[in-house]
């Protein structure tokens, strides 16, 4: 066995993952912001449509793209395995995301990585080691990118790909105990939208597992919570030429706001780890009225409070300046951290190390600066922490996935499923 698989079974897995992996990714899937159907667009069904029938191919007979574009399926359990009632989910996301170029992706795979600079054919896309501190170990790895004027869409086709890949080895392997399986490949999770009708009874499961981290290892049951706030300044508009005494201007106030915030602390650019922020990232309007878009992001629910706080009170006092001009602030909920939802159901987590050792790795855990399909199903009932797919640079045409990592998770799977059919009374 060469020594960047992780075991045999990676090995054995790996020509399937790689086959699914590139099919899948030269489907346009990219979600679209403005939502006015599920999916946002018709790609994502027709990767829906193709993944059903590869399902049914590998015998789950029950396997269907429902009327909101998730695709669910089930692999019953082994008369040895943990049994009906017990099932356990494995949930990925179909569609990539809106902000880097999605279409006409064409993947190559760069076999052997000589652990140099990769040069991709389009765009003058470079993937250099030196700035890539993941690349950089990953010499003697099978490296697929995109041509370079894409994204590659790793994000989370390797995770779709990983699971199709393990449940087919395991249904092909009724010998290998197992509980019962239920498949979910989810729409739009990239516009925060993947949980919204993920029909959670129906999917029966007791738990599940997103496949749709990075690193080789990684294992993520805590994600930031997190709040979007919109406020909207409304200023009194008059000729400029006449605007002496009248003019109260929404957009100077509103930059006022901004600029009164904390800037050497609690934003992105300057915080890591466990520390959240208030992050500006869209200003619109005129003199009449102006609106800016915030999010909100900490691990902690009561510091993300007190940012919250910190934002109103901010607001009310550039306002208290102006009694003319008025503030509305609109709190949105987006999604909270899984912890609290995962450490009543401590075996979740515990499996998801367990196969990850099993499989010959150490897991590596770490917060996720962002959410996850997982934070939200977790609040509304389902524990799903997140499990690595071996790609990396996310979101950019420099996306890039090592198939050793990739067939590690596909086997991961498979561990998964015999864990939980040894401990899946706990
Ligand atoms: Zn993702």
């Amino acid at each position: 066995m060469p020594a960047s698989y992780t075991s045999e079974l990676a090995q054995e897995l790996a020509p399937d993952v790689l086959a699914r992996f590139l099919r899948y990714v030269q489907i346009d899937t990219q979600s679209r912001r403005e939502r006015t159907s599920s999916p946002s667009t018709p790609g994502q069904l027709d990767l829906g449509r193709l993944l059903v029938e590869e399902l049914r191919e590998a015998g789950l007979d029950d396997a269907r793209l429902d009327e909101n574009g998730y695709v669910v399926a089930t692999l019953p359990g082994t008369s040895d395995g943990a049994g009906e009632g017990r099932a356990i989910g494995l949930i990925a996301h179909m569609d990539t995301s809106p902000d880097a170029p999605g279409h006409g992706v064409e993947p190559i795979v760069h076999l052997k990585y000589d652990g140099g600079v990769l040069s991709l054919p389009r765009a003058g896309t470079v993937l250099d080691p030196a700035a890539m501190p993941e690349l950089a170990g990953k010499a003697g790895h099978d490296i697929v990118t995109s041509s370079g004027d894409t994204l590659l869409g790793a994000d989370d086709k390797a995770g779709v790909a990983e699971i199709m890949a393990g449940v087919a080895h395991l249904a092909a392997h009724p010998e290998l105990p197992r509980p019962t399986l239920r498949i979910g490949f989810t729409p739009d999770e990239e516009i925060g939208e993947g949980a919204t009708l993920f029909d959670i009874p129906s999917f029966g499961a007791r738990c599940a597992y997103t496949l749709d981290g990075s690193d080789l290892g990684e294992l993520q049951d805590e994600t930031f919570s997190a709040l979007e706030v919109i406020l909207t300044v409304h200023g009194v508009a008059v000729h400029p030429g006449w605007a002496v005494g009248k003019l109260v201007n929404a957009l100077r106030l509103a930059a006022q706001i901004v600029a009164a915030l904390p800037s050497d602390t609690l934003t992105p650019e300057t915080t890591t780890g466990r520390e959240g922020f208030i992050h500006p990232h869209e200003i619109t309007g005129d003199a009449a009225q102006a609106q800016v878009r915030f999010i909100l992001r900490d691990f902690d629910d009561d510091a993300l409070e007190r940012h919250r706080a910190l934002l109103e009170r901010t607001a009310k006092e550039v306002l208290a300046s102006e009694p003319r001009a008025r503030v509305e602030i609109d709190v949105r909920e987006q999604y909270r951290n899984m912890r609290r939802f995962l450490t009543s159901m401590p075996e979740v987590t515990a499996a998801a190390e367990a196969a990850i050792r099993a499989e010959g790795i150490e897991p590596i855990r770490q917060p996720i600066r962002g959410g996850t399909d997982g934070s939200r199903l977790s609040e509304m009932g389902l524990p799903t922490p997140n499990i690595f797919t071996g790609g990396h640079e996310y979101h950019s045409v420099r996306e890039w996935a090592s198939l050793q990592e990739m067939a590690a998770a596909a086997a991961v799977v498979v561990r998964l499923a015999e864990v939980w059919s040894r401990d899946g009374d706990g």
